[in-house]
């Protein structure tokens, strides 16, 4: 008898980065596919937009990915 087999690998497509605020200067971490957006947690300016794949940073730029 063959068994079949069906192997399922993740694809790494989505992981988090390190953004700062462009407002504020706060510096926070989040999922580069949120798809929600995202609030500065010290200023509460929405810095992520959600787009439907990767997220786009409005008033953040990118410090650091962390894979
Ligand atoms: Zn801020």
């Amino acid at each position: 008898m063959l068994k079949k087999r069906k192997i399922l690998i993740p694809e790494p497509k989505s992981r988090f980065i390190r953004v700062k605020c462009n407002v504020c200067g706060n510096e926070q971490t989040l999922f580069d596919h949120a798809t929600f957006p995202v609030r500065c947690l010290v200023c509460g300016t929405v810095i992520v937009a959600p787009t439907g794949g990767k997220a786009k940073l409005i008033n953040a730029e990118i410090v650091r990915i962390l894979g």
